[in-house]
């Protein structure tokens, strides 16, 4: 298989005995094991901030055709904020920032010995769930970054290899779910070891992954306000446009933070691109896929990030997600993440007879 060709600094700790070692430190954060990946490696999430009491009365959906007050969500309570990295092993950014967030939670400074006092202050106001590695499997198959894996190599490593030697390819490799692993040389960096792609396991009532299955329990059992889905990608830091299968409210509200994330991260020295804002009245062609399991679980706000998997120095990448993370809570002290109850005002307003709607 192609192999790393530059070193990385050792603050960018993204193989699995480092993960491990980050998990087995954890002192003032809970640690829960979610799920148990086909390749036999645990993945873990650390909660940190109290989980404010409340025994739910519905869920969502109960919640969204009866819309009593608090029955699903107490609006006092801490937000709930949720990092999700590496479920593309190859993409190993988010993994690397998140190790090294759990750190500087742990120990006062990250493994670059950077401390960041409003980090730590706008912590106090949340309880921020930090899941490093969704797909321990794919990231033991994937090299530490794919720095200098350029052309075809590229998409070798992340998409995958025939048996017979040619590129599986992107976005090719999509139309396998699941990947059979008897058909081919190198799975890439995307599927478990059983060759599903997480990203996709997202047809409800037929969940083939345990770690889908634990991260949208998890979901729903913390009613997570927001979730961010942590990925890289060729191009310069970005909010993806959001998926057509959420709530409108949902969609608008994804593209308001990805302007404040363009001038928020460019302030604060991350580089990110103007890019357009498509119109929220057109039909979108952005794929169904985990981020609408999260959002369709507990409401959750849930942007697709993505950052640089390459040619971008290292301290950027741990600093992007702390520039990033920071930007929602913010925000989040104004308003609540999750636009739940406005969905349901926007039906009533809008003069739904509710007898139609059962
Ligand atoms: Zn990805």
């Amino acid at each position: 298989m192609i192999s790393q060709v530059m070193t990385v600094p050792d603050y960018f700790q993204v193989e699995l005995p480092e993960i491990f070692a980050c998990i087995e430190q954890v002192k003032k954060g809970t640690v829960t094991q979610i799920a148990t990946s086909p390749g036999g490696h645990p993945v873990h999430a650390v909660a940190y901030g109290e989980k404010t009491p409340q025994e739910p009365t519905t869920n969502l959906s109960g919640y969204s055709g009866g819309g009593a007050e608090g029955s699903y969500v107490n609006e006092d309570r801490k937000q709930v904020i949720m990092l999700i990295g590496g479920c593309h092993g190859a993409e190993s950014e988010g993994t690397a920032a998140c190790v090294n967030m759990i750190y500087h939670i742990e120990q006062g400074q990250d493994l670059r010995g950077v401390t960041d006092d409003e980090f730590n202050q706008l912590l106090e106001h949340y309880r921020l769930i930090i899941i490093p590695c969704l797909n321990p499997d794919g990231r033991a198959r994937s090299p530490k970054t794919l720095d200098g894996i350029e052309g075809e190599d590229y998409t070798r490593v992340c998409q995958g290899i025939w048996k017979d030697g040619s590129s599986i390819g992107y976005p090719n490799c999509k139309n396998y779910q699941p990947l059979n692993p008897a058909d081919v040389q190198h799975l890439g960096g995307y599927p478990n070891d059983d060759g599903y792609n997480i990203m996709h396991d997202a047809t409800p009532g037929d969940i083939k992954t345990d770690e889908c299955r634990g991260l949208l329990k998890l979901v729903n059992d913390e009613r997570a306000d927001l979730c961010v889905h942590l990925h890289g990608h060729g191009g310069l830091a970005d909010i993806l446009p959001p998926n057509a299968g959420t709530f409108d409210l949902h969609r608008k509200r994804i593209l308001a933070y990805r302007r404040r994330m363009m001038e928020e991260l460019q302030a604060a020295g991350v580089p990110t691109k103007d890019y357009p804002t498509p119109d929220p009245a057109e039909t979108w062609l952005c794929p169904h896929n985990l981020a609408t399991m999260t959002c369709l679980t507990s409401g959750a706000l849930s942007p697709v990030f993505e950052q640089p998997t390459n040619d971008q120095d290292f301290d950027i990448r741990i600093k992007t997600l702390f520039e990033l993370t920071k930007m929602f809570m913010r925000h989040g002290l104004e308003e609540q993440f999750s636009p739940r109850r406005e969905v349901l005002r926007s039906f009533y307003d809008a003069g739904a007879d509710l007898k139609r709607y059962d």
